[in-house]
């Protein structure tokens, strides 16, 4: 991923991501990793001493302080190599140590930046439990006040970087805590923290490097200062939060799609049948060009992201990278194991691979299908208070229209209709990138990316009519009715 706009820390992060990726070449054996199910800890000790953990650390704590754009570089020159270690990572780097950086006291700092900045611990992130994925509001977890201590009782599910963690930033409840009966807090627990335990490795469909846990809190004595930020204000600091991790996980779907790019180009190239290259074919012209094309939007767009400064913006358009990136990785390494035939089904070729690891990406940080009913909810928000806007792109007066006209048809009753929302968040994604997109090839003048930027933009509209044009109540009523009567696929 190439910074678009080059300023001095960029040539620091184009220096580091070259150490970065030498080091990779030399140490970092996906497929071992793979077969292996974990990250040899001197990969982690390599990564830590070329300063990887800390590069959006504070400089007072032996950080980089570089930026959420520098650091998505990184990330992604290490998915290139390894999905786990990029997922290692890129949690550290954004749910892992945000919330410290921004929330944490003079005190939390001196204790625990040093440590994370070297990589001699790395952070953990928790908010999943057996009975809370998706509906965030239902965390079972409890901390109560018992005097100079919180007490935490629950349990935790799927926590990356689990296994080796040495700070986890924790979402309890914690009712009555800052004057909210139903408030939600986070805390901060080291993995020595007496009624504190991790449980075993989850075995994984992909991503098998990277550790994923549950947690266990029986009983749990924290004192009262492992409190992160104000009490009972959780929801506001996950959202800034996950508007970073969500940025870092993009981040990492470039660099797979990136791999999964380079190697299908070259497989293509060298590939013969019926008598020419495979790349010489024009339908595989035509998919090497539409990958092309989706792997040029998601860089633009993740770059366009990580530079919003103003935390509602970040948030939006974070939604839209997240659901953007994670269904192009999915969509670019397809259509690789699909261009690389038979050799695409092969472990050894690398692209089965990447295939196994980005499926979990449209799950995790929040599953896609919540995010687009969300990132339709904003939209619609914006675009109802701000009316139809002039001198916009056709693309951008379509989304107007179609978001205008379920306003006009529904009135403040479309808030209650996730279909309608989520159809209008999956429309907005695509915009949001093609808008990435064709200002990122206005910047270079470059024929191939105006041209990349065309493609996109085409898609967007075509995502736009399908988005306005759902599935009638009708017919979904029918197939409803059909699933009830048998209680199961008919
Ligand atoms: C490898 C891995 C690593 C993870 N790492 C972490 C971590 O570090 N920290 C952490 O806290 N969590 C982590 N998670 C958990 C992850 O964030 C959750 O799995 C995810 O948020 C979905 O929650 P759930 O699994 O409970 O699914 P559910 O909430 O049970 O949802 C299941 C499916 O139902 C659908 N669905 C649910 N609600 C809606 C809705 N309102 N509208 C439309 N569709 C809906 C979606 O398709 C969704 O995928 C990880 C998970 C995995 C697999």
């Amino acid at each position: 991923m190439r910074a678009d706009v080059v300023d001095e820390r960029t040539e620091v992060v184009d220096a580091l991501r070259e150490q970065v990726r030498r080091f990779c070449e030399r140490e970092v054996n996906a497929r071992d990793i793979d077969a292996a199910a974990r990250i040899p800890k001197a990969v982690l000790e390599g990564l830590g001493a070329l300063g990887v953990f800390g590069v959006t650390l504070p400089e007072a704590y032996g950080g980089a302080g570089l930026r959420l754009e520098d650091a998505c570089r990184l990330v992604d020159e290490l998915a290139r190599h390894d999905r786990s270690v990029a997922v290692s990572v890129g949690l550290h780097l954004g749910l892992g140590t945000r919330g410290l950086v921004r929330y944490g006291t003079a005190a939390q700092h001196e204790r625990w930046l040093p440590k994370l900045a070297s990589g001699e611990a790395i952070a953990a992130f928790s908010t999943t439990e057996p009975g809370a994925g998706s509906d965030l509001s239902s965390l079972r977890t409890v901390a109560k006040e018992d005097g100079a201590h919180l007490v935490v009782d629950g349990e935790k599910s799927y926590v990356t970087n689990g296994g080796f963690a040495g700070l986890f930033t924790v979402a309890v409840s914690t009712p009555g805590l800052g004057g909210a009966q139903r408030g939600q807090s986070l805390v901060l627990v080291e993995p020595t923290d007496p009624g504190f335990s991790v449980q075993r490795e989850e075995h994984k469909l992909g991503l098998k490097g990277s550790s994923t846990t549950g947690l266990v809190f029986e009983n749990a004595r924290l004192p009262r200062e492992r409190l992160l930020g104000e009490p009972g204000q959780g929801p506001r600091m996950l959202a800034h939060i996950l508007s970073w991790g969500r940025t870092l996980m993009s981040a990492g779907c470039c660099g797979g799609a990136a791999y999964c790019l380079d190697k299908t180009v070259a497989h293509a190239q060298q590939r013969t049948q019926f008598g020419r290259p495979l790349a010489a074919l024009d339908v595989v012209k035509e998919r090497l060009a539409l990958m092309h094309a989706r792997h040029f939007a998601m860089e633009a767009l993740v770059l366009a992201t990580a530079r919003q400064q103003d935390d509602e913006a970040l948030a939006v358009h974070s939604l839209a990278a997240k659901v953007f990136c994670s269904e192009g990785a999915g969509w670019v390494a397809d259509e690789a194991v699909q261009l690389h035939g038979g050799l695409g089904f092969i472990e050894e070729t690398g692209v089965a691979m990447v295939l196994r690891d980005v499926r979990v990406t449209r799950i995790f940080e929040g599953a896609n299908d919540v995010l687009l009913t969300h990132l339709g909810t904003a939209e619609l928000t914006r675009r109802a208070s701000e009316g139809r806007r002039h001198s916009v792109s056709e693309v951008e007066a379509a989304l107007d229209d179609f978001a205008l006209s379920l306003h006009s048809t529904h009135k403040l009753r479309v808030f209650r209709q996730p279909r309608l929302l989520h159809a209008l968040g999956a429309a907005t994604a695509w915009v949001m990138a093609s808008r990435a997109a064709t200002q990122r090839a206005h910047l270079t003048q470059h024929p191939t990316q105006l041209a990349f930027a065309k493609l996109v933009e085409q898609q967007a509209h075509a995502a736009v009519a399908r988005a306005s044009t759902p599935l009638t109540d009708d017919t979904l009523v029918h197939a409803a009715l059909g699933l009830e009567r048998t209680g199961a696929r008919p």
